[in-house]
């Protein structure tokens, strides 16, 4: 049965096409600049990558194209054989603890936490609605981001502002990156052989999250009400004191809006350093001992360190750390000073096989307390697997 995966940005959309329930990927590809100047798609088919220029008006205007390349590279021998589409939301507030088939009230719900995710869940929803235009015959599904956390209960996920901000407002822990680390959990309870197992999960992305899972569910994870709480982040800040913001504003004339673009897009490893959001450049000035740079990196390295120490306590057993996304999957240097700083909780790296380069393996030495992985991350096929169960 063949499932498209889809991940819809405001001016993005990336897609996989899978057989399933083998996994396999037929084609893969991503649409940029949508209604901007400039646009274009790639496309990853039989090892093969093509990249074109082509106008893309609207959201509606790239899944013609898609369905086009799909029908040309004979993926597809008609509209009929795409059986499903699983499109990633971000946003599924409390409502959702699960991936669901989307009707029109799951998507008027989806729609109504638009002002919980401003950046993302309206383009999810043109996202869903340009597939709905064009192929209503596919079964649609939400898979949510958020989904996964809705197991972290109250005394973690409550914020600590008076509770009517609850009542009222919902407002509260949502944590994101769920899909990531609940694939990440799946891998790790094939691995380790085991049903219930109690993981730190550590995703280290240009957006970045750590999840303390107990008996195979999230029972805790940095991010909050926003993807802005927690780790500090490619240019987000991550954990902060909220009244620097009112500060900053008066001695730097500043709007709300401003200070908050600041944190956003101007924070984290990017403004600290005031070199770059990407890793990889903060990691060789690091390494060059530019004094900024390892500022950035030694801060990064410590909050992480609080947060697994902080989720060691909590779990109280924990059968192993793993590491993912671009930056836990690929620096090795960030992953040995990590480990290396949990040396108070008898962890400790093997040095060799932290610089292999692999999807998944140990990296933690025969005498470290818990085990430690690098388990490479795979959100949009837990998207199609999701998808995949809701249909068939
Ligand atoms: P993601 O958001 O998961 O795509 O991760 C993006 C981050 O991964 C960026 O900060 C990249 O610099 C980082 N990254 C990717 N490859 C490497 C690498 N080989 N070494 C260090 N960081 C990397």
């Amino acid at each position: 049965m063949k499932v498209l995966s889809v991940n819809a940005g405001s001016s993005s959309l990336k897609f996989q096409m899978y057989e399933m329930p083998q996994e396999e990927v037929l084609i893969s590809g991503v649409f940029e600049r949508i209604g901007i100047d400039g646009s274009f798609y790639s496309l990853k088919i039989n090892g093969k990558k093509i990249k074109k220029e082509k106008v893309l008006k609207d959201h509606d205007m790239a899944v013609s194209v898609l369905i086009d390349e799909l029908l040309a590279n004979n993926v597809v021998e008609s509209l009929e054989d795409i059986k499903a589409v699983g499109h990633r939301v971000v946003h599924g507030g409390d409502k959702y603890s699960d991936s669901v088939v989307i009707d029109d009230d799951v998507l008027n719900t989806i729609v109504g936490l638009s002002d919980l995710a401003p950046l993302h869940n309206p383009a999810n929803v043109i996202g869903i609605k340009a597939f709905f235009n064009k192929i209503p015959n596919a079964i649609a599904v939400a898979v949510f981001d958020t989904a996964f956390h809705q197991t972290i209960e109250k005394e973690e996920f409550l914020s600590s502002g008076p509770i009517e901000w609850y009542e009222n407002h919902k407002v509260r822990k949502y944590s994101f990156h769920g899909t990531s680390h609940k694939y990440i959990t799946e891998r790790m309870k094939s691995i380790l052989n085991k049903k219930e197992v109690n993981l730190i999960t550590c995703h280290l992305g240009n957006g970045a999250s750590i999840s303390a899972i107990k008996g195979g569910q999230s029972k805790d994870s940095t991010m909050g009400f926003t993807p802005n709480a927690g780790l500090i982040m490619g240019t987000r800040s991550g954990d902060f004191d909220f009244t620097i913001i009112p500060y900053i504003m008066e001695v730097e004339n500043k709007t709300l809006e401003e200070v908050l673009n600041d944190l956003n897009k101007k924070s984290g490893l990017l403004g600290i350093s005031g070199i770059s959001s990407d890793s990889r450049d903060i990691e060789e000035e690091f390494l060059n001992n530019e004094k900024n740079a390892v500022l950035a990196q030694n801060m990064y390295v410590k909050r992480i360190v609080a947060y697994i120490a902080k989720y060691f306590v909590f779990l109280k057993e924990v059968d192993a750390i793993t590491f993912s996304g671009g930056i836990g999957e690929n620096s090795s240097i960030t992953r040995k000073m990590i480990l290396d700083e949990l040396e108070a909780l008898n962890i400790k790296v093997d040095k060799v096989s932290n610089e292999k380069r692999e999807d998944e393996f140990l990296i933690s030495s025969k005498e470290s307390k818990v085990d430690c992985y690098v388990i490479k991350t795979d959100e949009e096929v837990m998207i199609a697997k999701e998808t995949y169960d809701l249909t068939k």
